[in-house]
């Protein structure tokens, strides 16, 4: 809990207690959940939270760089609070989100490619890899 209190400190985000729950549930569960996931497990809870409010604290959390926002096509976003470049690999038929984490520059040298052809200054990137998880495949 120390961490996250420090982490919203140093991003200047006032610490609230929604902040803190959502930002803890997002820091503990590496599932890339949405906000309606994330509403449903911690409700119980946290009774005063509503959809609204996760959605307002998922926006800050986001804007002041604690967590990414990832677009897998479907209606809603799903968050990730890994902020260290990775790509996303998607299950097609669980829509399951797993992590890949490139032991080499790939991605910096793909970002180079493109920013020197295109004469872009890049900011960020996302890279999903869509396809069927080992226990679905097995079905
Ligand atoms: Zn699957
Ligand atoms: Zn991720």
């Amino acid at each position: 809990m120390k961490v996250l209190i420090e982490n919203l400190k140093t991003n200047n985000l006032k610490v609230t207690p929604q902040r803190l729950t959502i930002y803890n549930y997002l820091y503990h569960n590496h599932i890339h959940p949405s906000a309606e996931t994330i509403y449903n497990n911690i409700k119980e809870q946290n009774p005063t939270i509503s959809l609204a409010t996760v959605y307002k604290t998922l926006k800050s959390l986001k804007d002041s760089g604690l967590v990414q926002e990832i677009n897998v096509g479907e209606d809603s976003f799903r968050y990730d609070v890994q902020i260290t470049p990775h790509y996303h690999i998607i299950c097609n038929k669980c829509n399951k989100i797993v992590d890949y984490f490139p032991q080499t520059n790939l991605l910096e040298t793909i970002k180079d490619i493109i920013s020197n052809e295109t004469k872009f200054e890049l900011t960020s990137s996302q890279m999903y890899f869509y396809g069927t998880c080992e226990e679905c495949s097995k079905k």
